[in-house]
């Protein structure tokens, strides 16, 4: 096991920088989803811990000590990709046991190892099958008792159920889950799927154009967002933006709507100033009055979803979303009030980046 801290860590790739001088300090047996964006960095970080990739400038440490110059089979990390290219003609048995019988441990422990492994991973019953028997999330479950079986220090996975259906995708998401709780590895997990790094991970860091926009628990995450860009990659439905003006310290203006704001609110209007971002998730909107933060709109779509309604609304020249208990509902064009919880209202300066997609639901 291992803490692993990056101190200013940065990646060029010629003359083009991919991680631009990240730091952060992952505790021994800390479960850590790495979530942002296709290309914002995420591999490159992950690649840098494996000691696949070189260091360009900054550094690495393992429980302290600096492992820039370490060879990747030197570092005790065990990394699993996508790709889990298992070897054809060999049997389970013998895809598990490779990374032992290459290290030249002797066939008792070989055997008790892979048996260990493959009973925890739910592989007991498939050892004397080949790999073209298996369906792909048996195969994938291979590919990670094969990472798993050398008892590493840290345990790294790129992306390693994005190819499956959703389904599969599921299961495999509790599977690795359950796999950090039975063997208490350090894990770093990357995806861009903000739903699954939610659901896996202790912390969350979030990227984007190879810096660290936060790390935090996804509940911190979700809830108070470090900025724009954050509160719109994390959620679905995505956060709903709307522009805001004429900020004081009595309230301020969201599309045409007066508003007044908590105390908590106005202290951070002062720091933003009168324009702005406003900012609220659809599970903390309702339909009708009786917040002291009301937006009047025009109802455009209902969609019934049985446990749940996803309803639009026009306000002003945004339409938002909210996300309602079953039975609620708006007409097209029907003049209605929507409440805000002030308490999760979030405000960010104009000029922070925020997703494309969250922008034309
Ligand atoms: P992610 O895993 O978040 O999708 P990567 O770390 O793979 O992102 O890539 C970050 C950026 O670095 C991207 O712009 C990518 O095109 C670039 N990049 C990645 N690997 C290489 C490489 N070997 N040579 C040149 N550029 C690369
Ligand atoms: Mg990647």
């Amino acid at each position: 096991m291992a803490r692993i801290t990056a101190q200013n860590l940065i990646k060029r790739y010629g003359a083009f920088q991919a991680v631009h001088g990240i730091n952060f300090d992952i505790a021994d047996g800390e479960f850590v989803a790495i979530l942002g964006p296709s290309g914002c960095g995420k591999s490159s970080t992950m690649r840098m811990i494996a000691g696949l990739e070189s260091i360009s400038d900054g550094a690495i440490l393992f429980d302290g000590r600096p492992v820039n110059d370490l060879r990747a089979r030197d570092r005790n990390v065990a990394m699993s990709f996508e790709n889990y290219a298992l070897y054809a003609p060999i049997t389970v048995y013998e895809n598990i046991a490779f990374p032992l019988r290459s290290a030249g441990m002797d066939a008792a422990s070989i055997d008790r190892a892979v048996r260990s492994v493959a009973e925890k991973m739910e592989l007991g019953q498939l050892l004397s099958l080949k790999p073209g028997a298996l369906s792909s999330g048996q195969a994938q479950r291979v590919g990670l008792a094969r990472a798993l079986v050398r008892k590493p220090a840290v345990f790294l996975l790129d992306e390693p159920i994005s190819h499956l259906d959703t389904r599969q995708r599921y299961r495999m998401r509790r599977f690795i889950k359950s796999i950090h709780q039975e063997f208490g590895h350090t894990m770093i997990y990357v995806t861009h799927d903000q739903e699954e790094a939610l659901a896996l991970a202790d912390r969350v860091m979030v990227m984007s154009d190879g810096l660290i926009q936060q790390l935090a628990a996804p509940d911190e995450v979700y809830t108070r967002p470090a900025n724009a860009f954050v509160a719109g990659f994390v959620g679905e439905p995505p956060i709903n933006f709307l522009d805001f003006t004429d900020a004081d310290d009595r309230g301020l203006t969201i599309e045409g709507n007066r508003v007044a704001l908590t105390e908590k609110l106005c202290g951070l209007v002062r720091q933003i100033g009168p324009r702005g971002i406003a900012a609220i998730r659809p599970h903390f909107l309702r339909l009708g009055g009786g917040s002291p933060v009301q937006l009047r709109g025009q109802g455009f779509i209902t969609e019934e979803l049985q446990d749940h309604n996803e309803i639009f609304v026009d306000v002003g020249r945004t339409r938002i979303a909210l996300v309602t208990p079953p039975g609620q509902k708006v007409h097209r064009g029907e003049d209605v009030t929507v409440s805000v919880d002030p308490d999760h209202l979030l405000l960010f300066p104009a000029g922070n980046k925020v997703r494309e997609h969250s922008d034309d639901i």
